[in-house]
């Protein structure tokens, strides 16, 4: 296999004033003096015992005297800004768990919310965890069908959305939902004879005693993305807080007073761990834009509400770097401190881009739905290598296990081996013992119980480690190509390509060849100014040739619109499916679904 991606892009180190203004420990020295059992001191726990999330988030910044620091700052789609303070949270909240109260909604209930970035879903969220229901988030977006699947294998109890969200999607399949007990809703456009959310909670009492959770109860559901097949419902407790809060500060380099954006939706599990808990408990201000991603707008947040911390997607760079650096120019960036991106691998392209045009390297990290928060990144203080996602957090083990014949780690007499040599491929592989670690997939005991082996975590991605004990993200078990005995992650090639002027995003597939197995096919969209010509194809196929020889694609297929989960992933295995004809599989988490 080549090393294309390692050895190709100079590492960035980070100039020294940058580290002694931020006061940055080394990440050696974070990993020796770190255990979870101080960073669950950090927090402060339920005044009368317990543990709880949205008391972690909200009522204990305000319990401290710091009730009126911002909590929520949003910007709505006609670029209205309104400031919420963590003690306007802590009230709004409580009288949103009032309201389940009154509603006779017990603890470990579940509530989904279906709704974009509005100030409610905030409310609805930390108010759920505080009432020791289950949340459980939804893509605005999804359609119906998605919508009853997921409501139904979670037994939703009660929904908070809009009245128009609620004609489209719910009404059509209501009759599906027997266990849907209260319909929320959240405008001043309620159904014929019923009270809008504002109502309810303004007749809803402020003061809230938090349900005393223990750190083991059930508080979030979150559904995978699905970029693999059927989404499934990863099931995570009260105590994840604990990572959501150590991981802020160790993969983000969060602090109190940070302004901090991450444009996640919230339907997913980084727009709930990483747009809401994590930079609550930690004390910043969160930005929340309800408007759609464009250029302009993107940059101007950025500017305007002078943002320290980004997080973002390799997808949503992709889309700046597709526009030249000179709008990013026309924007004041001074007060980015950091920039983290996850969901995909990230092109070592985009890291450099983010050195060159916003002044600073993008930190690539990886997690999971399953993982419940950032599990390895390229550490806060240290040099970030282009095209590495980075090295475990403190508090996590990772290895990379040797594979078997199917390509996942290979499990002998119930036992496992990890890897020898540094640029081996395996299966990545975590030890179970953080926090945020899901407690299992609901209603599926069999799927859970084989995640794991002998002690580890498989995660279903491969990745090989380098002699420093930075990993590298190869691809997910199922997308790994193997072509005339070689064998390629289809992250390797894409990169490969992006470096190209001409390309803004690849994506590749295997596709089965008599002769050599499999051979490498590219999708590849272009930037603007290119156009899609036979020339440009064979300049492509060059490039890849001399950038990745054996590996390197031999079909290249131009394609401007390029199939993206709504976390922001390629859909590979539709590109796949619709280049051999097969079915196309289950698409509810498709983004033009
Ligand atoms: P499903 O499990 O339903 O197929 P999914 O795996 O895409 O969907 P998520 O939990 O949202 O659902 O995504 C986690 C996966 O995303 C990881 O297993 C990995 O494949 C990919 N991923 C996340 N971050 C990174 C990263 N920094 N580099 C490479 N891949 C990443
Ligand atoms: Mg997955």
């Amino acid at each position: 296999m080549q090393q294309t991606t390692s050895s190709h892009w100079a590492p960035i180190t980070k100039p020294r004033d940058v580290r002694e203004q931020s006061n940055l420990t080394d990440y050696a020295r974070a990993c020796r003096a770190f255990d979870w059992g101080a960073a669950r001191a950090e927090l402060s726990g339920l005044p009368g015992g317990g543990l709880n999330i949205a008391y972690e988030a909200v009522d204990r910044h305000v319990a401290a005297g710091r009730g009126e620091v911002t909590a929520l700052r949003w910007i709505d789609r006609h670029d209205q800004v309104t400031d919420i303070s963590y003690a306007d949270l802590a009230e709004r909240t409580n009288r949103f768990a009032n309201l389940l109260r009154t509603l006779g909604v017990g603890r470990g209930e579940r509530v989904f919310t279906l709704l974009g970035r509005v100030p409610e879903l905030y409310v609805a969220v930390l108010g759920t965890l505080k009432a020791g229901c289950v949340l459980a988030p939804l893509f605005s977006a999804f359609g119906p069908e998605p919508i009853r699947q997921r409501m139904r294998l979670g037994g939703a109890a009660v929904l908070v959305t809009t009245p128009a969200l609620y004609w489209k999607k719910i009404a059509p399949i209501k009759d599906d939902l027997p266990g849907l007990r209260h319909v929320l809703l959240v405008n001043p456009d309620p159904l014929p004879g019923e009270a809008t959310l504002a109502e309810q909670l303004a007749g809803s009492s402020p003061d809230f005693t938090v349900e005393p959770t223990s750190p083991q109860d059930m508080a979030l559901l979150h559904f995978t993305s699905g970029t693999t097949g059927q989404p499934k419902a990863a099931v995570h407790v009260h105590e994840a807080v604990v990572a959501h809060h150590s991981t802020a500060k160790h993969a983000l380099d969060l602090r109190a007073g940070d302004v901090f954006w991450c444009t996640a939706d919230p339907g997913w599990v980084t727009g709930m761990s990483y747009g809401i808990i994590a930079p609550l408990t930690i004390g910043a201000t969160v930005v929340s834009d309800e408007g759609e991603f464009d250029t302009r707008r993107w940059y101007r947040v950025l500017s305007e509400q002078k943002v320290t911390v980004w997080y973002t997607a390799p997808t949503a760079l992709r889309m700046l770097m597709r526009h030249s650096a000179d709008i990013a120019g026309e924007y004041d960036l001074s007060a980015l401190r950091y920039v983290a991106s996850v969901g995909e691998p990230l092109n070592p392209e985009a890291v450099i881009w983010g050195r060159d045009v916003l002044g600073l390297p993008v930190h690539d990290n990886w997690w999971q739905t399953e993982t419940g928060a950032i599990m390895i990144s390229n550490f806060r203080a240290e040099e970030v290598r282009p095209g590495s996602m980075g090295r475990p957090l403190p508090g996590v083990t990772a290895a990379v296990l040797r594979r078997g014949p199917d390509g996942r780690a290979q499990i002998t007499h119930g036992k496992v081996r990890e890897v020898a040599e540094p640029g081996e491929v395996g299966e990545l592989a975590l030890r179970p013992g953080w926090p945020s670690m899901f407690r299992g997939y609901l209603d599926e005991p069999a799927r859970y119980a084989a995640c794991f082996a002998d002690g580890w975590y498989l995660t279903g991605d491969l990745a090989r480690r380098d002699a420093d004990g930075y990993y590298w993200f190869v691809g997910r078990a199922d997308d790994v190509i193997k072509s005339a005995g070689h064998l390629v992650g289809p992250f390797e090639v894409e990169s490969a390509l992006m470096a190209h002027p001409a390309v803004a995003e690849a994506g590749v597939i295997g596709k089965p060849d008599p002769v050599a197995g499999e051979l490498v096919k590219a999708f590849v969209s272009l930037r603007p100014g290119f156009e899609p010509t036979e020339q440009l194809r064979g300049e492509l196929l060059a490039f890849g040739r001399r950038a990745l020889g054996a590996v390197a694609p031999k079909e290249i297929a131009f394609d401007d619109a390029l199939p993206h989960t709504r976390s922001g992933k390629v859909m590979r295995r539709l590109l796949k499916a619709r280049e051999l004809g097969t079915p196309e599989g289950d698409l509810s988490t498709l983004e033009s679904a």
